[in-house]
């Protein structure tokens, strides 16, 4: 690993390039972790696979051995001379010089993969972890999984069970779209710079089927953010209050007590099977 570490100062400094902090760049430079990443991505020469956030290329360059093709987005312009150096020897990547957020998945997974299956695989600059997760669940254009590597802490959240203390809105996001588990946890050595805080390695499978069936998902969603706008106060008290979810007090109340379900009951107590029904309660209640 050390090697590594002085391989990767040395190649950056060299390249008169520095370690930009606001774009989330702590490269890893661990093998064991870069392998663990490939071993659940489960590649073989028939996957095809997205990266966001290439970097310096560690990852992408045993992405690029062992998948069909690559494509790499890296928003960081002055990376990309080195990046395309350094993957110069593969017919199989691509380097896409980009924001992640402003991209259509569906074209580029249509002109990339001519529609094929995809893998997501990256260790994602950290301050803008949840958007990008969302992003690929609802925009989804096919992919297969998504192994990311994320801070600890939201590793904790996307695969905390709902109803646990870990468990936010995004829980039920990545709940509803896909089977969440737990790859490995990494401490901040294994990158450089390192980090101030541990991070993990978490793999999203895509559900062929929604584990609920409600009648409006947006709804639902809109519904279960209202739920945890302010951590500590019960569900109606947020709820009533959200500018989004057109429903009162009482008449939650009378949801809650048709489903029975506690009038003080917390967002986070909540499963998503209840947050459906709810949703569709207050749906009918609207019309
Ligand atoms: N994959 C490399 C590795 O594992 O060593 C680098 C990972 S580093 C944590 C995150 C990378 O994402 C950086 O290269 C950074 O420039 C890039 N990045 C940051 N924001 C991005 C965005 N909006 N779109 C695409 N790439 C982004």
């Amino acid at each position: 690993m050390q090697d590594n570490k002085k391989a990767l100062k040395k190649q950056m400094s060299q390249n008169n390039l520095h370690f930009n902090k606001a774009l989330g760049q702590n490269f890893l430079t661990d093998d064991n972790i870069l392998d663990g990443i490939i071993g659940a991505a489960e590649l073989d020469k028939m996957v095809n696979v997205l990266e966001i956030g290439p970097g310096a290329g560690a990852l992408t360059t045993r992405l690029a051995h062992g998948a069909k093709k690559v494509v790499a987005v890296e928003i960081d312009t002055s990376l990309i001379p080195m990046l395309s150096d350094t993957l110069s020897r593969f017919d199989n990547v691509k380097i896409i010089n980009n924001d992640i957020l402003k991209i259509d998945l569906k074209k580029l997974v249509e002109d990339e993969f001519n529609g094929e299956p995809v893998r997501v695989v990256a260790n994602l600059p950290y301050y803008i972890t949840t958007p990008i997760i969302m992003k690929l669940l609802e925009e989804n254009p096919g992919f297969e999984s998504i192994i990311v590597m994320v801070q600890k802490e939201v590793a904790d959240r996307l695969s905390a069970a709902p109803g646990g203390k870990n468990c936010g809105a995004i829980t039920y996001s990545v709940n509803y779209y896909c089977e969440a588990s737990r790859v490995v946890d990494v401490p901040p050595e294994a990158f450089v710079p390192a980090p101030k805080v541990w991070s993990s390695v978490i793999k999203l499978v895509l559900r062929n089927s929604a584990p609920v069936d409600c009648k409006d998902k947006n709804h639902l969603f809109e519904l279960i953010k209202a739920a945890f706008l302010m951590r500590r106060k019960t569900f109606i008290n947020c709820v009533s209050n959200s500018k989004t979810i057109n429903c009162d007090k009482e008449t939650l109340r009378e949801i809650l007590n048709k489903l029975n379900i506690s009038e003080t009951v917390r967002g986070e107590a909540l499963s998503l099977v209840q947050f459906s029904q709810i949703s569709d309660e207050i749906l009918m209640r609207n019309l």
